[in-house]
């Protein structure tokens, strides 16, 4: 006898929506979280003590009225009116110990031929530094795009398929393009969390099949359910799967992890002397992107998130950075934060690899969803929530 409709692995944004989806449509849902929190990804780092009311992102920092399967949601949970829109500063590029304005950096007479480069051209097979290399020229690309599009999905971006970057999408433009709400991007998760079944503290640790289902085991115990929904990173995906489904266990290990070194630091403003700025581009730095809170300023505060490329410097060499780069001395480095985030390091060909996984699921009650599938960004992953949710449906109970 299953306890559960569906059971999903993961609170993080692609578990929270398939469970919103779930749930709405009045299946016994429930979401097994390893962490005490939802989001993550969504981790919005909330400051105590004389901070009290700061926070800091140290995971995804931009939404966009593009996202529409994320609006939706929020307009569900009747949580629009809880948007804010984000300051409008510009990023600049951090290089050999200098800030620079990104004008400053291309080579216009490359980019003239660039809208006659892009007649016919287009992203499938290519990966981001053919395609835009292509477009932008060679200079404008090592100069330029790769330093921006690496801090975009924090890993290097050369070899990412091009089509899994920036994804066309319609805008809503009765919000703000940009935006965010009090307490950072985490309170999206929470928003949704609200309606749906959490448990928190419980990480699975195998899965199998049953005639009737799906039985899951945590440290706590057991539990059953007709239909099993995985929205975990992907390398846990294929950890969970390898006993039960090898062979989708074996598509999702070709998918590479990279891994980020994220530090946040909080700054009172009258020590800082750099102007306001969405964030700075590192070009040959040990860190892809140092993301500024200045998007939604603080009357006493200012933070920063510097994403560090994985093992090029220690704790001592990232603080000794982050001092350089804001041009504080070293001992006024103290309300500071850590977290390793990981991404997938999607390749070419990714779209093939993803067919023959929908193949294998088709016909099973067993559903994954995440960040793995046609791009890494907040909207990839409600969008595979939606069309695996519509894909279960088709399956029925
Ligand atoms: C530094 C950084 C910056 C980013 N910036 C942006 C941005 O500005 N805009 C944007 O659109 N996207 C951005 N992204 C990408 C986006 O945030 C992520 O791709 C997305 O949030 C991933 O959501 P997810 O639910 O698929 O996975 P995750 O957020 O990783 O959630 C997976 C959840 O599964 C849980 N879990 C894992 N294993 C188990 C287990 N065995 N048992 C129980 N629970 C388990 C984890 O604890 C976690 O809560 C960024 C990502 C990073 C890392």
């Amino acid at each position: 006898m299953a306890d559960y409709d569906l059971l999903i692995i993961g609170a993080g944004i692609s578990g929270l929506s398939m469970a919103h989806y779930a749930t709405r449509a009045g299946l016994n849902t429930l979401i097994l979280e390893q962490e005490r929190q939802v989001g993550g990804c969504l981790h919005s780092h909330r400051f105590g003590g004389e901070l009290d009311g700061f926070w800091l992102e140290l995971g995804a920092h931009s939404v966009f009225n593009s996202y529409g399967n994320l609006l939706a949601m929020l307009e569900a949970a009747r949580a629009l009116d809880r948007l804010r829109p984000r300051a409008k500063v510009g990023f600049r590029l951090y290089t050999a110990g200098a800030i620079r304005s990104i004008p400053s950096q291309l080579h216009f007479s490359e980019l003239l031929l660039a809208p006659f480069r892009l007649l016919g051209l287009k992203k499938t097979g290519r990966s981001v530094a053919d395609y835009f290399g292509r477009i932008v020229g060679p200079h404008n690309y090592a100069t330029v795009l790769e330093p921006a599009f690496n801090a975009v999905i924090c890993q290097p971006a050369g070899e990412f398929p091009a089509e899994c970057l920036f994804n066309a999408r319609p805008r809503r433009k009765d919000f703000p393009r940009s935006f965010t709400l009090a307490g950072g991007l985490q309170t999206i998760a929470e928003v949704l969390a609200n309606d749906l079944l959490v448990q928190y503290g419980q990480t699975v640790r195998a899965i199998q099949q049953a005639s009737d289902g799906f039985i899951i085991d945590t440290a706590d115990g057991e539990y059953r359910a007709h239909a099993l929904c995985l929205a975990t990173p992907v390398a846990d995906a294929a950890r969970l799967l390898q006993g039960g489904f090898p062979e989708l266990a074996a598509a999702l290990a070709q998918i590479q992890t990279a891994m980020v070194e994220s530090v946040g630091i909080a700054v009172p403003k009258t020590q800082l002397k750099l102007s306001p700025v969405a964030g700075l581009i590192g070009r040959n730095e040990a860190f892809y992107s140092a993301v500024s809170r200045d998007t939604v300023p603080d009357s006493a505060w200012r933070g920063f998130t510097f994403h560090f490329r994985p093992g090029v410097l220690d704790e001592a060499g990232k603080r000794a950075c982050i001092a350089q780069v804001l041009g504080l001395p070293r001992q006024e480095l103290t309300n500071i934060i850590i977290k390793t985030n990981q991404l997938p390091a999607l390749r070419v060909g990714q779209g093939d690899l993803i067919g023959a996984v929908d193949r294998a699921l088709a016909g099973t009650r067993l559903a994954l969803t995440g960040n793995y599938f046609t791009g890494v960004a907040i909207e990839d992953c409600a969008t595979r929530s939606r069309i695996e949710w519509e894909r279960l449906q088709r399956e029925g109970w």
